[in-house]
């Protein structure tokens, strides 16, 4: 595995690899590595000749400066993880060489991004899409892999490519959760035990919801309002939102018709997370 921290040295290797025919799986990251992340390494290894990772807490997706700095940062041990999990490339910028000082473009995916994360964390999406867009210049991949845990962000990425006229495939695969339920995040690693035990009231509250579907409870309303009571039964987390969405447009429904996507974001402490779950009505047949 290389590590590559400039540019320059990017681009060389990306143009050699393309020159000997080479596809590119490409696996964006902020670090902190877990099974989330390798499961798109190992998948992206299984489709592509040389998988490419890259690591950047970007700064601009932050919109709060003590996120930033509290977010958990580990190379070392997350080179050893990429390295096992098959990774060729392991690119790891600085924010100077992503940002330079005159940095003026900003990507903003317009209707996908206003709502939910877009509403509670301002700026966060054009940081996510101007990053991700010039990660695809650079790295120039086949295909590149996203985690459905942050489903909001994945369209958000196909939109783009599909706007932008990238020519790359954009795979979203399924949340990796611990054995408890709880959807793996970098962020876990800030919560003590408790908090994580009181944190599985959102995978309860996901698993509720597809219950009430499959007892044939399709309206939204009743279904967040029996969402909603759940979470605030766990005294320690506190709902920013919760909402039942089309998986497509992520506009919220009014019922459920065939699949539809519940979204949730909640504080636990001083950490946020969010999660999100497809539900399904009963087929007939
Ligand atoms: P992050 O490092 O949090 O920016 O995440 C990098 C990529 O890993 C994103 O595409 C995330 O959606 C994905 N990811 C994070 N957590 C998980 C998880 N628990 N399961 C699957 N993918 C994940």
């Amino acid at each position: 595995m290389k590590l590559i921290r400039s540019i320059q040295a990017l681009r060389r290797e990306i143009s050699r690899l393309r020159k000997n025919g080479k596809t590119i799986g490409f696996v964006p990251t902020m670090g902190a590595l877990h099974e989330g992340h390798l499961s798109l390494i190992r998948r992206a290894r299984r489709d592509t000749d040389q998988v490419v990772v890259s690591i950047f807490v970007n700064p601009t997706q932050f919109n709060q400066k003590k996120d930033l700095l509290g977010y958990p940062r580990r190379l070392r041990s997350d080179s050893v993880l990429c390295q096992k999990a098959g990774t060729a490339i392991l690119f790891v910028p600085d924010a100077r060489s992503i940002y330079p000082e005159n940095f003026q473009t900003h990507v903003a995916v317009e209707q996908l991004g206003r709502r939910w994360e877009g509403q509670f964390r301002p700026g966060h999406f054009q940081g996510v899409a101007t990053v991700v867009t010039k990660l695809f210049n650079l790295v120039e991949p086949t295909i590149a892999y996203f985690g459905q845990k942050d489903a909001q962000q994945a369209r958000i990425i196909q939109q783009l490519a599909e706007d932008l006229n990238f020519d790359i495939r954009v795979k979203v695969l399924p949340t990796i959760r611990e054995k408890s339920g709880l959807a793996m995040s970098s962020r876990n690693k800030r919560l003590s035990e408790k908090q994580k035990t009181g944190a599985l009231v959102l995978v309860n509250a996901l698993r509720e919801a597809g219950r009430l579907v499959q007892l044939n409870e399709v309206r939204s309303s009743v279904i967040l309002a029996r969402v909603n009571r759940l979470i605030r039964s766990a005294g320690q987390v506190r709902s920013e939102y919760s909402a039942i969405v089309d998986p497509a447009t992520l506009e919220p429904v009014s019922r459920v018709r065939t699949t539809a996507l519940v979204l949730l974001a909640a504080w636990v402490g001083s950490v946020r997370l969010i999660d999100c779950g497809f539900i399904h009505t009963k087929r007939k047949n």
